[in-house]
């Protein structure tokens, strides 16, 4: 019996049953329909995009990635990556299509002389922090355990150590990459560096990547951790006191004011449980017992509900908000922007907002950044916002999907609100679905860099047949 796929053109198409087993048998890994029992038992993050793709892939190495995508051009099938499952905007999968599931590829391999780390594209940054740190090692990634390291690198990446050692993409070495023609291509700076300049920020537009090999540094296993719980009703007096010691720290210090309202979890202290709150966080990529010392200011900017400061070991920080974040249990839908500064009317809409949440789950953000970010070009990495001192982010997350209208809304006229002091930049891996068409909101993402990418997707991908992901449109006829 054939099975009728989703097509690039928006159609289906029905494939030979036989030509499937075909395939299915040359590749190592497995094809999935939905009759399998394995089918469905690796959600993605976000139970808003839950999708039903007719095949999955699963891979365990570039030679089935190879041939997935040879498959899927050989019968213009759509076909979509899953790395972590952790988009929030529902890019892991599709409906019909092709899904290419890398979470059979998460070898990492540490070589401690060189600081480098050797990484599958199915990997998760707890993955990778759990090799690294044997050697007393860090490669700066995300702030929870199962995103994936493929997305979060391909969008830039920003984590506890950004202002020391900068977004992740920073540093990246090189990338293996399947292209849209089925080719493997190692990106580096001095290989394909045009596709290397793209890989970094562009998202997965350029193809499939089966391992990065990143500059590893040293950090850890102790760190020094400010985590201390505020009212979110202070936020309006507290956010200024941030702000202040934020202008002045050093860049070993990367902090973050989140506002959210803590489950009764058993770990955490009574005093906040169930209790809207302004958490400020800190780590510093130094010694713990002078990160102590350098971040005690954050422990003082009022009368905290409860302090949780102190060295710890770099796994426990990066697993700290694991909980929040349960995969495929919650509707998510994610705003953010650059801030070209924090001025005092900014902190009142944001204080406001942050008491205003619909959903106990529902996060306002404010991210320190600067530092190392700063110090690269806005040209030198597809990733274009280099100057920026702050990032505002307001994560929408809560259980109901008949409460999504609400929250989509209450996070779009937040967002809007705090637009006026924006550099007018977003940051696509903190963006919800496509609210606008695809264009408005990669340029918005990419500023100036946006011409050079389109060209570079009609060179390495002019078909657009990676299309699922904050997609970059190629260019019709553009000089790379
Ligand atoms: P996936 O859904 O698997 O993929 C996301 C996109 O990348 C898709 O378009 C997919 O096709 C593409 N892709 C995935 N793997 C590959 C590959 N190997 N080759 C080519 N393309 C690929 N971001 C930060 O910067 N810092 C954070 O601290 C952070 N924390 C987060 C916490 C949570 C709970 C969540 C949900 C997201 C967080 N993010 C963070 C955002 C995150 O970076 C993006 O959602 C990112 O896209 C997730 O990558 P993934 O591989 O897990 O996702």
């Amino acid at each position: 019996m054939p099975i009728a796929i989703a097509t690039l053109d928006g159609g289906r198409k029905n494939v030979d049953e036989s030509a499937i087993e075909q395939f299915a048998m040359s590749i190592r890994g497995d094809v999935l329909k939905p009759v399998d029992p394995r089918y469905g038992e690796r959600p993605i993050y976000n139970a808003m995009h839950q999708r039903r793709p007719a095949l999955i892939v699963r891979c365990t190495g570039t030679a089935d990635v190879v041939d997935a995508v040879r498959f899927a051009r050989e019968h213009n099938l759509l076909l979509a990556v899953r790395g972590g499952g952790h988009s929030v905007a529902g890019h892991s999968s599709c409906d019909n299509g092709i899904v290419i599931d890398l979470t059979r590829m998460r070898g990492v391999d540490v070589d401690p002389e060189s600081r480098t780390a050797r990484v599958q594209g199915g990997a998760t940054w707890g993955d990778l922090d759990r090799e690294t740190q044997a050697f007393g090692l860090i490669v700066p990634g995300g702030v929870v355990s199962e995103t994936g390291v493929a997305g979060l690198t391909l969008g830039g990446g920003e984590g506890w150590v950004r202002r020391k050692y900068g977004l992740t993409i920073d540093s990246l070495l090189s990338a293996r990459v399947v292209c849209a023609d089925g080719s493997v291509r190692t990106a580096s700076a001095e290989s394909d560096a045009d596709l290397f300049w793209a890989l970094r920020g562009g998202g997965g537009n350029f193809g499939v990547v089966t391992s990065f090999e990143f500059r590893a540094h040293p950090l850890g296993p102790i760190v020094a951790f400010a985590g201390v719980f505020y009212r979110a009703s202070d936020a309006a007096q507290i956010l200024p006191r941030w702000r202040d010691y934020c202008l002045q720290s050093p860049d070993e210090v990367t902090s973050v004011a989140v506002a959210i309202t803590m489950p009764a979890a058993p770990t955490l202290p009574p005093p906040i449980h169930n209790q809207a709150c302004l958490v400020i966080g800190g780590v510093y990529a130094g010694t713990p017992e002078q990160g102590m010392r350098v971040m005690q200011p954050l422990r003082e900017l009022g009368t905290p509900l409860a302090d949780i400061s102190q060295p710890m070991p770099f796994h426990h920080v990066q697993t700290a908000f694991d909980p929040l974040f349960p995969m495929g249990k919650l509707q998510s839908y994610w705003k953010a922007q650059n801030l070209a500064s924090l001025p005092d009317q900014a902190i009142e809409v944001i204080a406001a907002r942050a008491n205003q949440r619909p959903s106990p789950l529902t996060l306002v953000v404010v991210f320190q950044m600067g530092g190392a970010i700063n110090r690269v070009g806005a040209t030198d990495t597809a990733y274009a916002e280099r100057s920026a001192p702050w990032m505002s982010s307001v994560d929408g997350n809560w259980e109901n999907p008949t409460d999504n209208a609400k929250n989509i809304a209450w996070v779009r006229e937040s967002f809007s609100q705090i637009a006026p002091y924006s550099t007018g930049t977003t940051y696509t891996n903190f963006t919800g679905q496509a609210d606008e068409s695809a264009d408005a909101l990669t340029s918005k993402a990419y500023g100036a860099n946006m011409a050079r990418l389109r060209a570079l997707k009609a060179k390495y991908d002019p078909d657009n047949f990676f299309r699922i992901n904050a997609n970059i449109t190629p260019a019709a006829a553009a000089p790379v």
